[in-house]
């Protein structure tokens, strides 16, 4: 059994098959084949160096040919390599002795060979391991035919373990089949953990490498709450986690008649609790759990597995779908926040060497104005079917804000010219997400009818740490004594102007937070839906007075970690089942 600690992304705990891909998305399959295939195994592996050969020597004409001889010799090294008699013997005797299949054989013996050269003091000789991993690659598309491992042509339950998945290949698991994911790296606040979250299967992140210690249909439980990965368990922990499972599905029930209970603290405090979504098909999730409506719908998410934009008539049609089921209740339209590790970016074309801080958001948008106008149409045409608000991400400067009013009262003109109804009181509101707009907030709450706290990204921004990170995890912290500083100064001035505010953060879905949230003032709150039912229990078993002390003590507290073990603390103090 082997314990793996990773960062926590999406909350549940599954135990289950494995299916292992490694960094460039092959399926590293089962370790061990029957004795009676021991010998067609040696056959396959023949083919495929036979055939990985005929490549690479090819690759070596045409490159000596075009390039000189002096290139062409990488690959004749490569071919030395591979046909190297001693590597033979050794991946034919894993396979005889062992019965270890092909492909398990190539990536063991591969790997190792690639991890002496990494350890090696001479970074000249350390880059050879990336040699080593080609002619691996190579070997291995032999030996399994395609490149990439199809996720969505799955047919039996799987936990599927990768080196990374994009926030673009999470959204496409087949959810009837991938039951949990962990990936070697990634960070806390990464898109990719935030669809996990809107898919609803236990995941973990930032694992750090385990993929060579573990192999297909091995037996692993994710343990999400607690960002672990158990490798090939024994008997008694694989009872303690079923018996665990058993206890949060019963809490899970007892939650659930919550949902027609309003949102609301011991002293009868109203507190509006809404959903965050990426796809339309949420807001049944968000029904189910009585969403009092949609804090943030992210957009760009219809980006995803396209080639081309979007266009007009498709936005139209995904935010019908969410504000037709919604009825009367809010639905907060986010305009579109591409780029850094959001979704593939059709609009950008050059590399950025500093996403995060570059042509992202609203900054895109206003880059790409017929993109931009295309979407706030359809966001338009959709305030005329219910509760539609529109709202911009990523603001950092106030002329930024104008701009993109500016345009949408353009677009609004348009469509009022040519008699297309829509809701001429749209309100606006504005993603308070970088310490800029805090700053200026007296300023910004003037031009805007509601904001939102977008800590995902204020937490980046105020600490200079990396929300996809996983090195850096122990620097992104929502209790930084400095992030909290800057939701209280915005939900002061908010609340001193009358300005609605919101938080919509993954840091409002986690039940640690709530007391301190609502100490700080905030009324409203946007979260993962299956949040929902946790977050209101906290509300309904507070009273403000509790709220304010707890946060007063918070503020007063030096750093993160001491404040995070305190609300801990305090949670089991009022709400001790879900304190754990
Ligand atoms: C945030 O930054 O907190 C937020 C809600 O936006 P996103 O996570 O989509 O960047
Ligand atoms: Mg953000």
């Amino acid at each position: 059994m082997e314990k793996l600690q990773g960062i926590p992304v999406s909350p549940g705990v599954v135990v289950g098959e494995a299916l292992v891909l490694d960094a460039e998305g092959f399926r590293i399959p089962e370790r061990f084949v029957s004795r009676d295939a021991v010998q067609a195994e040696l056959e396959r592996l023949d083919h495929a160096i036979q055939a990985a050969g005929e490549e690479i020597a090819r690759n070596q004409d045409t490159v000596s040919r075009e390039l000189g001889p002096k290139y062409g010799a990488i690959f004749g090294a490569h071919l030395e390599m591979l046909r190297d008699a001693q590597l033979r013997e050794e991946l034919e005797e894993m396979i005889r002795r062992e019965h270890y299949s092909a492909e398990y054989a190539v990536s063991r013996t591969f790997r190792r060979y690639a991890e002496v050269f990494q350890r090696l003091e001479s970074a000249y000789l350390a880059e050879r391991a990336n040699d080593i991993y080609d002619i691996e690659k190579r070997l291995l598309r032999h030996l399994l035919g395609r490149r990439r491992e199809q996720l969505s042509h799955l047919s039996s339950p799987v936990l599927v373990l990768a080196h990374n998945l994009t926030p673009s290949e999470t959204a496409n698991l087949d959810r009837r089949f991938v039951r949990g994911f962990v990936t070697e790296v990634g960070g806390p606040g990464s898109h990719t953990a935030i669809v996990a979250a809107a898919l609803e299967i236990p995941a973990v992140v930032g694992t750090g490498p385990f993929l060579t210690r573990v192999s297909g249909g091995d037996l692993v439980i994710i343990d999400g709450d607690n960002g672990l990965v158990i490798l090939h368990p024994d008997e008694e922990t694989l009872a303690r986690y079923q018996y665990e499972a058993e206890q949060a599905r019963s809490l899970a029930v007892r939650l659930q008649s919550l949902r027609d209970l309003p949102a609301q603290t011991a002293d009868g405090v109203r507190i509006e609790l809404m959903g965050n979504i990426e796809f339309p098909y949420e807001v049944d999730h968000c029904l189910e759990r009585g969403a009092d409506g949609i804090g943030l719908y992210r957009t760009e998410f219809l980006y995803l597995g396209c080639d081309k934009e979007p266009d007009e008539e498709t936005h139209f049609q995904a935010y019908a779908q969410v504000v037709r089921a919604m009825g009367d209740r809010p639905v907060v339209i986010r305009t579109l926040d591409l780029g850094a590790d959001k979704v593939p970016c059709v609009a950008r074309t050059e590399e950025e060497r500093n996403p995060f801080l570059g042509l992202r958001s609203i900054r895109l948008a206003l880059r790409n104005i017929p993109m931009f106008r295309t979407q706030l149409r359809a966001i338009l045409r959709a305030s005329a079917l219910g509760n539609v608000r529109v709202m911009f991400p990523l603001i950092s400067t106030v002329l930024e804000l104008r701009q993109a009013k500016m345009i949408l009262g353009d677009v609004m003109e348009d469509l009022a010219e040519r008699g297309v109804p829509f809701n001429r009181n749209l309100p606006v509101g504005m993603m308070v997400e970088v310490p800029s707009a805090v700053l200026l907030i007296e300023r910004f709450v003037e031009e805007v009818d509601f904001l939102s706290i977008g800590t995902n990204d204020l937490i980046q921004y105020t600490l200079a740490v990396d929300r996809t990170n996983k090195d850096t995890v122990g620097l992104y912290n929502p209790t930084d004594p400095a992030v909290l500083k800057l939701i209280a100064m915005t939900v002061q001035v908010a609340k001193e102007r009358g300005t609605p505010v919101n938080l919509c953060g993954q840091m409002s879905s986690s039940p640690i937070y709530t007391m301190l949230l609502l100490g700080l003032g905030l009324r409203q709150f946007s979260v993962t839906p299956s949040a929902i039912p946790e977050i209101k229990q906290v509300c309904r078993c507070v009273t403000i007075a509790q709220c304010e002390a707890t946060a007063q003590r918070a503020l007063s507290m030096e750093n993160a970690r001491d404040i995070r073990s305190y609300l801990k603390e305090e949670l089991r103090k009022y709400v001790p089942e879900l304190g754990g």
